[in-house]
């Protein structure tokens, strides 16, 4: 059973994981990536190499677990954390600690191997967009739950040890300390101005133009103020939604463009890049209305690594100002 533990200094949780307990001659990083022509259990055809699918877009007629799927979310066959058992919290002297409850879900977002997250239609990106949708909305029924973060890592540098395109999906029982602190600030804000800060950011940066990447009815893609990364962009629907699934259908669709467009642009700017995405949406199974919080993708192209001094004081260095990385993005067709 994995295991959540909290630093008592700083109040940060991590899930120590025994699922798949390394040894340290298991970090070689060399060898973390399969390469083209192994066995690849996300294609067509190799649906009983996954667990069981917990959530399919198929064609009429075909079962589970068999083909004519166009996208599959299946369970994360090493878990972080397990669907099954009790919440159970407990002090250890100076510690605390809990189980590891919640879901830990792959979606596959195409049967095609060769595809990667640029590569998809916009009716393949759509369906990604409303599977995030559906799932957290499946998820939410589970009370026990406080948290459900998407994220994609493309390429091996960011993370994925799979190639065939998939993203990620984490379901926990506690509000990660990341979503706390935009909660906390955004709150701040919403309690000084009564509105809500990502709004005012959105007209300004609209207005001024300089960090616009793309825009469209519906959303706009930026890159922030003051990005932790090169080429880092966010996406924010312009239109106040405090939770990523209550979207309207049209948006979805317009959604799907923007990321797809993106998405290109990034491939083309960079050859490509390793990157990674994040969905922040508001927490779960709270009794706290988060009318003050504004959903969004964060994208973070790996271009650099997380070092010594990052580390040391939570500060970044990034060499490209977002006005010249917006810039660059901008005149990319
Ligand atoms: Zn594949
Ligand atoms: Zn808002
Ligand atoms: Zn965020």
């Amino acid at each position: 059973m994995p295991e959540l533990r909290k630093d008592p200094i700083v109040g940060r949780w991590v899930i120590i994981s025994t699922e798949r307990s390394k040894r340290p001659r298991d970090y070689d990083i060399s060898k973390m990536m399969t390469k083209e022509g192994g066995f690849c259990p996300f294609c067509r055809g190799n649906e009983g190499a996954t667990p069981p699918e917990v959530f399919a877009y198929r064609e009429d007629g075909s079962g589970p677990n068999s083909e004519g799927w166009s996208l599959r979310v299946i369970p994360n066959k090493f878990p972080a954390l397990r669907i099954e058992g009790e919440l159970d919290r407990e002090g250890v002297g100076v510690y605390d600690k809990m189980s590891g409850i919640g879901a830990h879900e792959v979606i596959i977002e195409s049967p095609d191997h060769e595809k990667t997250m640029a590569d998809l239609t916009e009716v393949e990106m759509e369906r990604v967009m409303l599977a995030y949708k559906d799932r957290i909305k499946d998820l939410m029924q589970d009370q026990r739950l406080r948290y459900v973060l998407v994220f994609k890592n493309q390429g091996a540098a960011a993370g994925a040890s799979l190639e065939h395109t998939h993203s990620q999906l984490i379901a926990l029982p506690i509000i990660p300390r990341t979503v706390s602190e935009e909660l906390g600030g955004t709150l701040a804000y919403y309690k000084l101005k009564e509105r809500c800060i990502f709004f005012d950011i959105i007209r300004q940066e609209s207005k001024d133009g300089s960090r616009v990447v793309l825009e469209n009815e519906h959303f706009i893609v930026i890159c922030p103020y003051a990005p932790r990364f090169p080429f880092e962009m966010w996406v924010l629907p312009k239109a106040h939604y405090s939770n990523y699934e209550q979207c309207g259908k049209e948006e979805y669709s317009s959604l799907a463009r923007i990321m797809s467009l993106t998405l290109k642009k990034l491939d083309t700017a960079l050859n490509g890049p390793p990157y990674n995405f994040i969905l922040h949406t508001s927490p779960i199974n709270t009794d706290e209305e988060t009318k003050y919080y504004h959903w969004h993708f964060e994208i973070m192209p790996t271009l650099t690594k997380v070092a010594g001094f990052e580390w040391g004081t939570g500060f970044y260095i990034n060499h490209t100002p977002p006005e010249d990385a917006a810039e660059y993005l901008r005149s990319i067709d």
